[in-house]
């Protein structure tokens, strides 16, 4: 294993997405400069959809409009924001951000609840906005969902999840995150997905995106760092679940992939106590029911 692992903090968007409690734009801005400052540099801050679809993700421009007043970004912090078309690009590029990602499916049935799409509908959406970032040198990563299971379809064939994957960086997409959205997947799948994918598309454009539903996102992570991913999503505290994915748990809690990543002696720079405050905060002070193992102490 050679080189830094790069984690994505995505609780600001896929973990408070899914909780029941309101986070208004100074909590959301509160959040992040904690996690700056204990040393993430890939942040996930939200997504221009509309906030009919995602009621909780309308803040997102409020929360950038606050973060160009009142916070310097270091050239080593990366902010990023899901959008979900066009019109998403454009707002968050006035916004300011210059990195973005996009999303997709494995499954139709998936993509028909979550996007509201098909499958070729939405990597044609994808391609749009893909062509844009080349003029405009936005980077641009993708969410490739229920990468290996489907609460409506079962388990999900690599030669699907590879097919779209390479559609998705044909278009553009520069790291593909293979994301188990419903927390389904065996570190036996993740490894078999893995070699057969890293023969078509090198894994430094892949991640891997676990939610935590059945306790298998640190078993599942292992099995790809063994394998040679370097990058992983991860959302403090394990906040989150799928609003369109019933029964799915968090995602793997950032605290946590910090433990094991530094079991593994992958050498990274962020500060675990201050992690573990912004977890404690989310107890007491937003009274968030918490996954994550670290923040039980
Ligand atoms: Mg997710």
């Amino acid at each position: 294993m050679a080189g830094k692992i790069k984690i994505l903090e995505v609780g600001l968007r896929d973990g408070i997405q899914n909780e029941n409690v309101h986070f208004t734009v100074s909590d959301r801005f509160y959040i992040l400069k904690k996690l700056i400052s204990a040393g993430l540099q890939h942040i996930e801050v939200g997504s221009f959809v509309s906030p009919k679809v995602m009621p909780s993700m309308g803040l997102t421009p409020s929360l950038m409009k606050k973060i160009n007043r009142s916070l310097t970004i270091s050239k080593n912090v990366e902010l990023s924001a899901l959008v979900p078309n066009e019109r998403g690009f454009d707002m968050a590029f006035d916004h300011g951000l210059k990195s973005m990602a996009v999303m997709t499916s494995a499954t139709e049935s998936f993509s028909k609840k979550n996007i509201n799409c098909s499958i070729e509908e939405s990597l044609e959406r994808i391609k749009l906005i893909c062509k844009k970032a080349r003029r405009f040198r936005v980077r641009i990563r993708g969410y490739l969902s229920m990468a290996f299971v489907c609460p409506y379809e079962g388990v999900v064939s690599v030669r699907k999840v590879l097919n779209i994957a390479e559609k998705m960086k044909s278009a553009g997409v520069k790291e593909i995150a293979l994301s188990d959205t419903v927390g389904g997947a065996t570190p036996l799948q993740v490894s078999s997905m893995i070699e057969k994918i890293s023969k078509k598309i090198p894994l430094s454009h892949i991640s891997l995106h676990c939610h935590n539903t059945r306790g298998m996102a640190l078993p599942n992570i292992l099995t790809a760092l063994n394998a040679g991913v370097q990058s992983f999503d991860s959302s403090i505290g394990g906040l989150g679940g799928c609003p369109y994915a019933p029964g799915s748990a968090g995602n793997v809690a950032t605290e946590d992939l910090v433990v094991l990543l530094q079991g593994m002696k992958q050498k990274n720079s962020i500060d675990l106590k201050k992690l573990t405050q912004i977890s404690h905060w989310l107890k007491t002070k937003k009274k968030v029911c918490l996954s994550s193992y670290m923040s039980r102490y």
